[in-house]
């Protein structure tokens, strides 16, 4: 048996580059982290071997009792993590991610063609909360179902609950979504819960982006208002490449929410659980109800807060003003430039982080803004002063994406990225990572 340096070479050869690439640079894409030693030890084990399709003591398979051991375990820790009631609520700890975690909610409390509402993706939502342009049902959530988004108030950046409300009476969806990919700031889930009663539908969250601060309670607990909350593992929580289902365990609407998701999850819509990925959120769960662990969530917030304000003091309009999370949305519309160009030069410097739609956007290739998140560089120790340094960073980026595109006025996306690419740009030298 050969170690993977000597059994493939070419692909040792392509991870090595890319932990480089992890390692040099300054990593800003709000939805990624460095998990720990200790997850990718799970994560490479000899779980990957076993099929266990079921549930802890309900399997389809023999030879499952240290999998039932290691599932029981992980559900246990979830529920500890998140600080809830193992009586109240329960949890599928299977989903191989987080669309696939959306979309087994679905299936499970809904008909096809029942309606739906969302957080709309250019401002700020998920593709699988429904998203559809004029022209295309684009997710698997917007085919199956019907889809209605809500918006944010664009004279503020914030969800514009009234119309949410207004639309929902209209509409009358059996479910209301919460949670975002791009929104600075929490959600008001009292008042989305009075709104979902009203239509008598269900209230879920996404928490995928914000998981690791909900465990925190460094912001507002979701858990309190809604009927599910489906999350991804690997973002501000830190764990591997993963998705869970929280739901409550008395009906709801009439539906025994246990049974309806545990079913949907498996035989739905999926077959075995990853368990080396079980494993490994196992671990990650622990260390979440650490001191550590508040620390660096309370660091994840604060040199959010540290970069929002050196960006404000530089000049940035950010959506929304500022921030009470891990991420800052940045309009750069005032200054004539887009996000994909700024995204391209900051790259070149070894800052990555990505173009975001700001709201009123046009196109979602050419959008007018960049997402900054803190989760990844807090990993790696940035303090506040840290992130100040990084927002001057990004502010040369940005200086220099002005003056690039002053030299190429007409050029289209592509040739721009071209023209910034060759050998020849007359700004290479103040670009260097
Ligand atoms: N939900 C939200 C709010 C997200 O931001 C994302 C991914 O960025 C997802 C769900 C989907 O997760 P995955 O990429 O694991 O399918």
């Amino acid at each position: 048996d050969y170690g993977l340096g000597d059994a493939d070479p070419e692909v040792h050869n392509i991870i090595s580059k890319e932990k480089q690439r992890q390692f040099r640079s300054l990593e800003l894409i709000a939805s990624e982290n460095f998990t720990s030693r200790a997850v990718m030890e799970a994560v490479g084990s000899c779980l990957t071997n076993k099929y266990s399709e079921g549930l802890p003591g309900k399997r389809y398979y023999g030879g499952n009792e240290h999998i039932d051991e290691l599932e029981t375990l992980c559900q246990q820790r979830a529920l500890q993590a998140f600080h809830l009631d193992e009586q109240k609520w329960g949890v599928n700890v299977q989903p191989l991610s987080g669309s696939p975690a959306n979309f087994e909610v679905y299936t499970a409390i809904l008909k096809p063609h029942d309606r739906i509402m969302g957080l709309d993706l250019p401002h700020g939502g998920h593709l699988s909360h429904g998203f559809m342009t004029p022209k295309r049902r684009v997710s698997g959530t917007s085919i199956y179902f019907e889809s209605m988004p809500y918006r944010l108030d664009e004279s503020t950046g914030l969800v514009d609950y009234d119309m949410l409300e207004k639309t929902a009476i209209l509409f009358r969806p059996k479910l209301i979504i919460a949670g975002a990919s791009a929104y600075p700031r929490d959600f008001d889930y009292p008042c989305m819960r009075k709104i979902a009663d009203s239509v008598g539908g269900f209230l879920m969250m996404d928490m995928a982006h914000i998981s690791g601060l909900v465990a925190a309670s460094v912001v507002a607990d979701p858990f309190e208002y809604c009927d599910i909350v489906t999350t991804t593992t690997h973002k501000s929580l830190r764990g591997p490449r993963g998705g869970m289902i929280f739901y409550k365990k008395d009906p709801v609407l009439g539906v025994d929410l246990e049974t309806a998701i545990n079913n949907a999850v498996f035989p739905g819509l999926q077959g075995g659980p990853h368990n080396h990925t079980i494993g490994g959120l196992a671990v990650c769960l622990k260390y979440a109800q650490s001191p550590e662990f508040k620390a660096y969530q309370n660091n994840v917030v604060s040199n959010c807060r540290a970069l929002a304000s050196r960006l404000v003091e530089l000049g940035y309009k950010l959506v929304s003003g500022g921030s009470d999370n891990h991420l800052v949305l940045v309009d750069l519309r005032p200054l004539g430039v887009d996000g994909a160009r700024v995204e391209k030069i900051l790259d070149m410097a070894s800052i990555t982080l990505n173009k975001n739609s700001v709201p009123g956007d046009k196109s979602a290739l050419v959008p007018g803004g960049i997402r900054i998140g803190s989760p990844a560089m807090a990993t790696r120790g940035f303090t506040k002063k840290e992130f100040v340094a990084t927002a001057d960073f990004i502010h040369e980026g940005v200086q220099i994406t002005i003056e690039a595109t002053k030299l190429a006025p007409k050029a289209k996306l592509q040739e721009f990225l071209k023209f910034v690419a060759s050998p020849d740009f007359p700004l290479r030298d103040r670009i260097s990572d």
